[in-house]
């Protein structure tokens, strides 16, 4: 934005300021009644093991079909749904429709493999967070073992009920990721003593490697960081071959983007699990 103002001068940016708050004053307007209308839908990213290039799981990815706006990407809502609590609402139904499909799947003999959800701060703070997660997976019938919760760094550096909370999840048999690792400010220390399973690099570090010296070593320290702390290593945003080679060889356990898949929809993501031979 300052930016915007040095180059265009205080007039542009006035426009830029008033443009991006209609956006957002429109998009607050619509949401709830884009959540009664069932306007959501889940989009699927498979993610794939770099020693085998099997199907290890897919993430579970929200997509707004608004009659107006268009396909709305969920970094243009998200956080106007944290802002406004209806995220916890949105994380619910996301929640129940990943389980439900997943469950689904299985039940039609399809490969059983875990779905991960995101699960953003404000929601995972919400008391019911565990019970609604329970009650999820009771409703859909999926067992805990094919369910993965994502969360964020910004997560790490709160009180102990939060370790309370991410242990009696990881008791039930569910497993926690940490997400675009490296972009907060997680203390080793939290890393080391929370129930987290897999260590997701975020895809900054990702994308000019192995161009870049600094960068590629970076990425290097972050899979050996992970490996240490005895997690599954999972690099995002990997998209060309050379950067799949450089993980692979790097002991990075798992992959996620577009060299191997975007996100699918449902029917995309179904058929690619029946010509699945694991
Ligand atoms: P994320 O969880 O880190 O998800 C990965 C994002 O990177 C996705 O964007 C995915 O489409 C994109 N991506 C995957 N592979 C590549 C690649 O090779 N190159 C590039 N450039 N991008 C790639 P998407 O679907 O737009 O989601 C953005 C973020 O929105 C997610 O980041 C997540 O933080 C949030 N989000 C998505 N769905 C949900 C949800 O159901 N609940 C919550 N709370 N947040 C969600
Ligand atoms: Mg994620
Ligand atoms: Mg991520
Ligand atoms: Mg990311």
């Amino acid at each position: 934005e300052a930016k915007a103002e040095s180059l265009n001068g205080p007039h542009y940016f006035d426009y830029y300021l008033m443009d991006k708050l209609h956006k957002r004053i429109n998009i607050e307007k619509k949401l709830p009644r884009a959540m009664a209308e069932g306007e959501f839908e889940l989009h699927y990213q498979p993610k794939i093991d770099t020693s085998t290039l099997t199907l290890t799981g897919f993430e579970a990815l929200i997509r707004w079909n608004d009659p107006e706006l268009g396909l709305v990407p969920p970094n243009n809502f998200i956080p106007i749904a944290e802002d406004t609590g209806l995220i916890v609402q949105l994380g619910e139904w996301v929640l129940l429709e990943a389980c439900r499909t997943n469950k689904k799947w299985q039940d039609a003999g399809l490969p059983k493999l875990p779905v991960s959800v995101n699960v953003s701060a404000v929601q995972f703070k919400h008391p019911q967070f565990v019970h609604m997660v329970q009650s999820a997976l009771e409703q859909t019938g999926l067992d805990p073992q094919y369910l993965e919760l994502e969360v964020t760094e910004s997560l790490l550096n709160t009180p102990l009920f939060i370790m309370e909370k991410l242990d009696s999840l990881q008791e039930k048999g569910i497993t926690l990721s940490i997400d675009d690792f490296g972009t907060g400010y997680s203390s080793i220390y939290y890393l080391k003593e929370l129930p987290l399973q897999v260590l997701k690099i975020d895809r900054t570090f990702v994308r000019e490697t192995p161009s870049s010296i600094r960068d590629s070593s970076l990425l290097l320290s972050i899979i050996q960081l992970g490996k240490s702390l005895g997690m599954t290593v999972l690099a995002e945003g990997v998209e060309t071959e050379e950067q799949f080679n450089f993980l692979r060889d790097n002991g990075c356990d798992q992959i996620q983007g577009y060299y191997y898949s975007r996100p699918l929809n449902q029917m995309s993501m179904e058929k690619l699990l029946n010509s699945d031979p694991s």
